[in-house]
């Protein structure tokens, strides 16, 4: 079952202020709670309100309620707490009150969620794009305007149910007579009967079409993560509204660039005279080629950052950074006059390191004492 608009629950308009969002909790929270209200489906309505509060009330939750609706990103950091997170909440309720079970087949109902993975660019999440995507999803039929009955005629109430959709059945168990309620078999639970279908959907009401939806995706997606598209699911019966559109993303990995969260790394190989001279070197970064001093002296595996040469948060909490890993590449192939030189680089510095990593060289010698 998918969930409603958490604005829609408490009547309030995407920009309301934290005021506006608490009184209309406070007002709707006492005509709905279960303590006051006896009516059917007065526990339901209770329990979405304050899950919907409890998101909107918490700017941080809010704001990525805002962006990635009920599901919230998935990957890194910080998506727990939707999903899960109000499943106590919801048992206890469902054995109070038996949640569930009957359900007027008449009411209003929402439609499917649909899931759409969309295969992306390592650049495209970093950036985000605008695009259309197609996708099959049943549409209400035009024929018959969701009726499913032959245009000019209309369903029937079922006979057999009296429109309920279901049927009262009577059991003998050890604890004496029960008297059980499932599905009307007559008209499938629906509390319709239809007499003449229409020919183009079969009675369904409903019709398998492709359909094309214009889709922003927002700069700093991650892999793994899905976007809500509001009201892009399959049509509501009875008058409900549309389910969601959950589009997962699947970002393709950079040949150069890694990424964890909003971060970058990449590795950038230096010869070893460049890490022993001291050089600037050119690094490629998402935004440009951007210059990078390379101390004289650089050892291998150091790394660097290029503060906000990262990926811009998805909700706007700041640019990430890109960690510059450099790695000495020792040469392989050597000409006879480089040797010579090498050796004579040897000779001149007599093949010690230098006073820098003498304590580390010591603490090598020490090891192999103590064996
Ligand atoms: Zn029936
Ligand atoms: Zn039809």
């Amino acid at each position: 079952m998918s969930k409603r608009d958490y604005y829609e629950v408490l009547g309030v308009t995407e920009g309301a202020s934290k005021d506006e969002i608490k009184k209309a909790y406070r007002r709707l929270s006492k005509k709905y709670h279960p303590d006051i209200n006896k009516e059917p489906g007065a526990d339901e309505k209770f329990k979405e309100l304050t899950e919907a509060y409890e998101v909107l009330n918490d700017d941080q939750k809010r704001a990525q309620y805002d962006q990635f609706g009920h599901q919230g990103p998935q990957g890194f950091g910080g998506g727990s707490d939707f999903g899960g997170g109000f499943g106590g909440f919801e048992d206890i309720f469902s054995t109070f009150f038996g949640g569930g079970g009957r359900r007027d087949p008449n009411a209003p109902r929402q439609g499917a969620d649909l899931q759409y993975t969309m295969s992306m660019t390592f650049e495209e999440a970093v950036f985000g794009k605008d695009t259309t995507i197609e996708i099959p999803r049943e549409e209400t039929c035009e024929t018959c305007d969701g009726s499913g009955a032959k245009p000019g005629t209309s369903p029937e109430t079922c006979s057999h149910c009296n429109g309920s959709g279901q049927l009262n059945v009577e059991q003998n168990t050890p604890f004496g007579r029960i008297v059980n309620r499932r599905a009307c078999n007559y008209c499938q639970g629906t509390g319709k009967i239809i007499k003449e279908k229409c020919r183009t959907c079969g009675g369904d009401g409903t019709v398998k079409k492709r359909k094309k939806i214009n889709v922003k995706i927002p700069q700093g997606v991650d892999d793994g993560q899905q976007m809500r598209v509001a009201g892009q699911g399959e049509p509501g019966m009875n008058g409900g509204p549309s389910g969601d559109l959950y589009v997962v993303f699947q970002v393709r990995d950079h040949e150069f660039f890694e990424r964890d969260g909003d971060d970058i790394y990449c590795e950038m190989p230096i010869t070893f005279v460049q890490a022993a001279l001291g050089d600037e070197i050119e690094v490629p970064t998402l935004y440009g080629k951007v210059k990078l001093k390379i101390p004289a002296g650089t050892q291998t595996g150091t790394r660097f950052r290029l503060r906000g040469k990262g990926v811009k948060n998805v909700r706007g909490y700041g640019v990430g950074d890109q960690h510059i890993l450099v790695k000495t590449i020792t040469p392989t192939k050597l000409t006879e006059q480089q040797k010579q030189m090498l050796r004579d680089f040897a000779d001149v510095s007599g093949n010690v390191p230098d006073e820098q990593h003498e304590s580390f060289f010591d603490k090598v010698k020490r090891a192999f004492k103590s064996e």
